[in-house]
């Protein structure tokens, strides 16, 4: 492939298929959205059509309220857009429903990654590499100081600090979508099958996921219950309630964060977070890096970051790159 194909445009609210009519994970409501997730800065309400994962279209009624102009796609099948471009939607293994998007029109294929991780994850099936012409790559965590430990090392932290300390509870911060169901899923797997403590705006997510097969044992409702039954107990919930009055009804919390961000020191002094968890559900350094070598494409397009260190790292290994300029975006999900 010799030059970008021009069916594909990257412009401020989104990636445009122009022949087709059709944004992917539009930052403003359009007629034709392809959405690759359901975290707020990718899935947004008010599209005439919105074609994603059965899962995506699930939480974004939860969280909009409608299902107008849902069209649910599974993993693997192929949908035509219009104009002869054809999308098929990918595992992503970011949070539940994720997806890549491969895209092909006449022989050229382009794969739009959305958020994606490479490590296990019990909530959601795992990232596949597709070989594309041109990959575009998200880079939430694109500097090479970003290097997720294992996530078992992360939880044994967390089951360590509940040992060490059995009179009050260990309270979790972790994002509602996706964090909090992989933490509560990965404690199961380590053999934790005490109830667990949950804040009422992750119930619903909790029973979402429930709903899809994911199992998340025996959770509670921190509301329904007396502090000193919370006592060395582990209680989930979303940042913004770490450092909020709702944590004064818990027995003297030992506080954690689970984010990526942890690994910078000043982000988890911050949030007066006593016990750093490192649990990202976005691809590290290592992970961004493999995944271009891997799927090798003829151009990689970065956005959605830190995209300069990987440019530059693209360039260094002789790889066609440009940084992309989307607006709307955040790290709300890391
Ligand atoms: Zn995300
Ligand atoms: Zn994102």
């Amino acid at each position: 492939m010799s030059r970008a194909p021009d069916w594909i445009s990257a412009e401020p609210h989104g990636i445009h298929l122009g022949p087709a009519d059709c944004w992917i994970d539009p930052s403003k409501p359009v007629s034709h959205a392809l959405v690759t997730h359901g975290h707020a800065d990718h899935a947004r309400g008010g599209h005439g059509e919105t074609i994603a994962t059965a899962e995506t279209l699930a939480i974004m009624e939860l969280r909009y309220d409608t299902r107008e102009g849902a069209r649910p796609l599974a993993y693997g099948e192929t949908v035509p857009l219009g104009g002869g471009i054809e999308a098929t939607f990918l595992p992503a293994g970011h949070v539940l429903g994720s997806a890549q998007i491969l895209l092909e029109r006449a022989g050229e294929r382009v794969v739009v990654t959305g958020d994606y991780k490479r490590r296990p994850d019990p909530t959601c099936p795992p990232f596949e590499p597709v070989p594309c012409d041109i990959l575009i790559t998200e880079a939430t965590f694109g500097l090479p100081v970003f290097t997720h430990p294992p996530i078992g090392e992360e939880i044994g932290k967390l089951l360590a600090a509940l040992r060490d300390h059995p009179g009050p509870c260990v309270l979790v911060g972790a994002y509602a979508l996706g964090k909090a169901q992989r933490v509560i899923a990965e404690l199961r797997g380590a053999g934790h099958t005490e109830p667990i403590y949950i804040h009422g705006a992750l119930e619903k997510m909790c029973r979402l996921y429930e709903s899809f097969g994911v199992d998340l044992g025996e959770l509670r409702l921190v509301s329904d219950h007396a502090k000193d039954e919370m006592r060395g107990a582990v209680v989930v919930c979303p940042p913004s309630a770490l450092n909020d009055r709702w944590s004064r009804r818990l027995p003297e919390p030992v506080t954690a964060m689970a984010s990526g961000w942890m690994r910078v020191r000043q982000r988890a002094r911050q949030r007066n977070v006593e016990l750093p968890l490192i649990i990202s559900d976005h691809a590290d350094w290592g992970e961004l890096t493999r995944t271009i070598e891997e799927v090798d494409p003829a151009e990689t397009w970065i956005t959605h970051g830190r995209e300069e260190a990987l440019l530059r790292w693209c360039q260094l290994n002789q790889r066609r790159a440009r940084a992309l300029a989307l607006v709307g975006y955040d790290d709300e999900d890391d």
